[in-house]
This record gives C-alpha cells, sequence and structure tokens, in this order.
C-alpha cells in the first residue's frame, strides 16, 4: 500500500508519496477526488500498464532495428557513398532522387506489412538510412515519429506499430500486438479520460497474452506480473479529518511512478495528437474537435491539472480561433510541449525516486 508515501504539505500533487497521514492542500485534493473515480482510475491504470511495456520494448526493439538495420545495409550494391545526398521524404510521399534510396526504399518496403497502405515516410530523413539505424525503423511507425532520434525517445503506442509493421520481427501471434494498439487507441480517444471496469478486464487479459508473446524479451515477464498486481489492486485514497486538517492515505509500492505523473504523461499524449493534427493540416480533424472539447472541459474542473497544461490550453484558444499551419524547424509547440512534458516527467519521477 502507498501509505507511507502519500501527499505532503510543500509538494505538487503525486510528486511523492508522503508519510501517512499527511495533510492535503487544496491542489492535491482534486487528485484525490479522481483517483476515487472508479471509471477514471481505470483509465489510469491501463495508461500506466502502457507506460511500464514502454520500457523492456526500447532496449528490445533498439537490439532488433540495429540487427535489421545491419541485414539491410549489407544488401545495398555499389560503394557507400562519401557524403549524405540531398533526398528528402514529407508525409506520405517520397520519390527518391538517387540511386542508394532506390535501393533502400525497396528494401524498406520489401519487409513492410502495410506496403499497399499508407506510409509515414515523412517520419524518417533517407540521406540517413545508411548510417542511422533508427531513420529506417521509423518508416514502419504511425505518424510524429520525424523528432525521435531513438526508440527511448518512442511510447508503447508507437514501438508496437513498428513490431505490427515490420516483419523482421517474428511473432506466432500478431493479432495480440494489435489488439493493445487498439486498446491503447480507445484509451487515448477516451476523451472524457475514463473507461469501465469490463473494458479494463478485457485490457488486462489481452495485456497478459501480449507479455506472453514476448517472454523472450528481458524485463517483460516481470513488468507484466506487475501490471497485473495494478490492474488487480483496488488504489483507493481515503481521506480522513483530524482537527480541523484532512490527512489522505492510500496504496503504494507497486507503482513506477506516482500518479500524478501518469496522469501528466497520458495527459500530454493526448495532447500530441492534437499537435499531429494541426502541423499536418493547420487544423484539428472533426473527431479530435470533439475529444479537444472535452479535455478542455475536464481540464477546467482539474485546476492542478489546468496549470500543468496551460500552455497547451492556450495554444488549443488560439488554434480555434486561428487555424494555422505550423510546419517550420525549430521550437515548435510540440516540441517545447514535449521537452516540458518529459522534463516534468524525469523530475517527478526522480523525487519520487529519492523517497522510495
Ligand atoms: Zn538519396
Amino acid at each position: 500500500m502507498y501509505g507511507e508515501r502519500l501527499y505532503t504539505r510543500e509538494a505538487l500533487p503525486g510528486n511523492n508519496w508522503a508519510s501517512p497521514g499527511c495533510e492535503v492542500n487544496m491542489a492535491q485534493s482534486g487528485l484525490l477526488a479522481r483517483l476515487n473515480c472508479r471509471e477514471y482510475k481505470n483509465w489510469m491504470k491501463a495508461g500506466h500498464c502502457l507506460l511500464m511495456l514502454q520500457c523492456p520494448l526500447q532496449g528490445y526493439i533498439q537490439r532488433e532495428m540495429l540487427a535489421f538495420h545491419q541485414l539491410l545495409a549489407a544488401r545495398i550494391r555499389g560503394p557507400t557513398p562519401r557524403r549524405r545526398c540531398q533526398c528528402r521524404a514529407k508525409g506520405k510521399e517520397f520519390q527518391p532522387g538517387c540511386p542508394v534510396c532506390v535501393q533502400w526504399k525497396e528494401l524498406i518496403l520489401a519487409h513492410h506489412n502495410n506496403r499497399d497502405g499508407e506510409i509515414h515516410w515523412g517520419n524518417s530523413n533517407p540521406s540517413l538510412w545508411p548510417t542511422d539505424y533508427w531513420e529506417v525503423a521509423k518508416v514502419y511507425m504511425p505518424r510524429g515519429q520525424a523528432q525521435k532520434r531513438s526508440p527511448q525517445n518512442c511510447d508503447a503506442a508507437a514501438l508496437l506499430n513498428l513490431i505490427n509493421t515490420c516483419d523482421y520481427f517474428r511473432i506466432r501471434n500478431r493479432l495480440r500486438v494489435r489488439e493493445i494498439i487498439k486498446c491503447r487507441n480507445e484509451l487515448m480517444h477516451s476523451s472524457d479520460m475514463m473507461v469501465s471496469s469490463p473494458w479494463l478486464e478485457a485490457f488486462g487479459q489481452k495485456m497478459h497474452d501480449l507479455t506472453a508473446e514476448f517472454t523472450h524479451v528481458p524485463g517483460i515477464v516481470r513488468e507484466g506480473e506487475r501490471m497485473q498486481e495494478i490492474l488487480l489492486s483496488d488504489w483507493n485514497v481515503d481521506k480522513f479529518e483530524i482537527d480541523g486538517i484532512i490527512y489522505a492515505q492510500g496504496p503504494s509500492d507497486i507503482f513506477d511512478l506516482p500518479p500524478y505523473a501518469v496522469e501528466i504523461r497520458l495527459i500530454a499524449q493526448l495532447f500530441q495528437e492534437l499537435y499531429l493534427d494541426v502541423e499536418e493540416q493547420g487544423s484539428l480533424t472533426e473527431e479530435n474537435e470533439n475529444q479537444a472539447s472535452k479535455m478542455k472541459k475536464f481540464l477546467s474542473q482539474n485546476e492542478d491539472l489546468k496549470f500543468a497544461f496551460q500552455v497547451d490550453l492556450e495554444w488549443l484558444e488560439s488554434v480555434w480561433k486561428n487555424p494555422v499551419p505550423l510546419h517550420g524547424e525549430g521550437w515548435t509547440p510540440t516540441l517545447l510541449s514535449a521537452a516540458v512534458f518529459v522534463a516534468i516527467s524525469l523530475a517527478l519521477t526522480a523525487i519520487f525516486l529519492h523517497l522510495k
């Protein structure tokens, strides 16, 4: 149980779990209320499991993709070019402008399970294909990977998509991968940030099936066991009052991240979808517009989260008022936002681990 580290007076909600019965401030009350809503807690539990899956997958995919890159590089005919070519991809289009890229494109497509469907060539820089394994890997991933330099920058959904799309991964049952990708999409598009208990139960079974498919990946069996503990845990937070001061106590130890850090990461991923929409087409799709409205409403009801995503909410308002494409180099709102999220998450994790 996480009672020993729940809520200090000074910390932001979820920054650490203080002594049992620490006083609750106003911002932390918001987190307490959310954690005592079963459907919201379900949403967070599933999201937490996806975050836990990320780490073992990253190491595994790095090793596999390095080997895959060597395999493809060995098949390229002709001398290695001394200079990088000028070929560039954009969106779902790539027309090679040099003989080396022609060969790489053929080889990448030959291993692509969706070669007749959408391929996000714009994720990668073809001029780096001969030297950077990750630029090749990104062709097998969903949109929005252009700035990612390694698997360590990618979330579980992007990594599972890579496994699903690249036939170098020999998997007995690819459907198990696709099921978790589908769950992740349902989770992310549940814009009221709630999922039912039957949904969570089915998710737990699918996650169990997925980890059973990857028992050869170091760390994944252990993480799978811990995920099941999280999914089955009650996770209730109790509030009580002594001498007019409100105290809180809840479960612990099985969590890598404090709940607030999980919330921040998941909501950051929701915003990323919106940023990508606007980058690609200058405005939100109808579906995402609806989601953005619900997110705004949700955040406005939760002051602590609203504060954490103030910059994003302001950006959203500006997009609604004046839709403008956000192409270009440098610190776009996406990059800036991602950097802020990473910094917040790292800080929260560091504080949490320090106190653990
Ligand atoms: Zn080229």
